[in-house]
């Protein structure tokens, strides 16, 4: 394939770098490695500022790609060499297959019959599915796939010899590309909170991170948007909010992720719109909420069942009646606290997912983002970059389309 602009990740930052570009007339191949488009915002319940589903963003994005015969998407696509400069890139890119054959709802059906399960990654483990599904609702392009894993599984294979509605000899195809500019918007993964051993998570049930939470609130996620105690599904009397957890710590992620702040805050609506009695407390070493998000954190305030603590988590232990207990010194006051909860929500960074190895010349942050303008050709966009929200990953994004069109118009 011949191509003006190659785009790398399929998450917000992506889609847009990849529609602002076709939308003045460049060809584009959009490539994401899962079986599907929006990246972590598919993940979201609400997203801020305005807290609406993530749908009212993507919606009109994948739209856009749909209507538009420059953006050519490669899903389960994920870039294996790369070679070149700006100009002429040479990338081959290896496209998974999704395993099925038939149309939606002879799949539907097959899938009722589907008898193997495995962990739902997009759920981050918080139950098993069914290996052949859709992702969730949102999906685009919306259809069924078999989850890698499975492949092998002598039962799945069983299945595919008794139903015609899956191949699992379908082989994964090469495809090479090239590309004039290429912008990475690879994005981030959530920093594994198993790491941060003095805070319980992975060890007590009814200890979660913050995505967990989104998933947790979400209508399609592990408990259908009822936020209970993981452990036992019990309601929620009070919960807690950890910041920085694992952040702004030498021994985890020396760096401030930005959002955590603000998610944590709209995170408390989430819990106060179902349980409008709960008590719910917050430890921050500082509240970081500029401009009108600042809005935000005082409306919170205005909470008067939420209780806003200054300082650090120091540990977080089993209590009585599957409750946690969360210690912590408050830095104004010098006192210890300790406050039992029900639910602890960890506020965990963003770690970057860039894969440098597959082309030389992209330099990196002390903490591991993409560092742009470093007088090489790689244009990044997104939390590949550094760590921000959706309205600044667009207009990043935005503007790496501006040097990638320079670099198109050049040759
Ligand atoms: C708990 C939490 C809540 C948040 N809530 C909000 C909110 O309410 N509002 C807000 O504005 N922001 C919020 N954010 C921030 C928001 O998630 C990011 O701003 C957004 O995800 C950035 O989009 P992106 O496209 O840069 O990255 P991503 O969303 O990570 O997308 C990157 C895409 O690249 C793909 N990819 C990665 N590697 C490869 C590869 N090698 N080949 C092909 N594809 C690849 C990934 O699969 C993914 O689809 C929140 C963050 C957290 C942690």
């Amino acid at each position: 394939m011949n191509t003006d602009l190659l785009v790398i990740g399929g998450g917000i930052a992506g889609i847009t770098a990849a529609v602002e570009a076709a939308e003045v007339g460049k060809k584009v191949v959009l490539v994401e490695k899962e079986h599907w488009l929006g990246g972590r915002v598919v993940q979201m319940h609400k997203y801020f500022p305005k807290l609406c589903p993530p749908m009212c963003g993507l919606e009109i994005n994948f739209r856009r790609i749909r209507q538009n015969p420059d953006v050519t998407v490669l899903t389960g696509a994920s870039p294996t060499k790369i070679e070149g400069d700006a100009d002429a890139f040479k990338a081959t890119i290896n496209v998974e297959p999704r395993y099925v054959k038939g149309n939606y709802s002879e799949l539907q059906e097959c899938a009722k019959e589907c008898p193997v399960e495995v962990t739902d990654n997009f759920n981050f483990g918080m139950r098993k599915v069914k290996a052949l599904r859709v992702v969730n609702e949102l999906a685009y392009p919306f259809g069924f796939f078999v989850e890698k894993e499975a492949i092998n599984d002598p039962a799945m294979k069983e299945f595919a010899a008794k139903y015609d509605c899956i191949d699992l000899d379908m082989k994964a195809e090469t495809v090479e590309i090239d590309a004039k500019a290429i912008i990475w918007a690879t994005g981030w993964e959530p920093y594994d909170a198993t790491k941060i051993d003095n805070l319980g998570y992975g060890k007590l049930p009814n200890v979660v991170t913050n995505m967990n939470m989104e998933r947790m609130a979400s209508a399609g996620g592990p408990t259908k948007g009822k936020i209970v105690r993981p452990s036992d599904s019990k309601p929620i009397t009070k919960a807690a909010f950890v910041q920085c957890a694992g952040s702004r710590d030498e021994n985890h992620l020396p760096y401030c992720s930005a959002i955590c702040c603000m998610a944590s805050l709209k995170q408390n609506r989430y819990i106060r719109e179902q349980y409008p009695d709960a008590e719910l407390h917050i430890f921050f070493i500082d509240a970081r909420t500029p401009g009108r998000w600042e809005d935000f954190l005082q409306e919170v305030e205005g909470d008067e069942k939420t209780i806003i603590h200054r300082g650090k988590v120091a540990k977080i232990e089993e209590a009585e009646d599957g409750m946690v207990i969360l210690t912590a010194e408050n830095t104004l006051t010098g006192m210890l606290e300790h406050v039992t909860v029900d639910l602890a929500i960890l506020a965990t960074g963003m770690v970057p997912t860039v894969d440098t190895t597959l082309i030389s010349g992209i330099k990196r942050t002390e903490y591991g983002f993409i560092e742009n303008n470093n007088g090489s050709a790689i244009i990044s966009a997104g939390v590949a970059a550094a760590p921000k929200d959706v309205a600044t990953s667009n207009e990043e994004a935005t503007g790496a389309v501006i040097k990638a069109l320079q670099i198109i118009g050049r040759s």
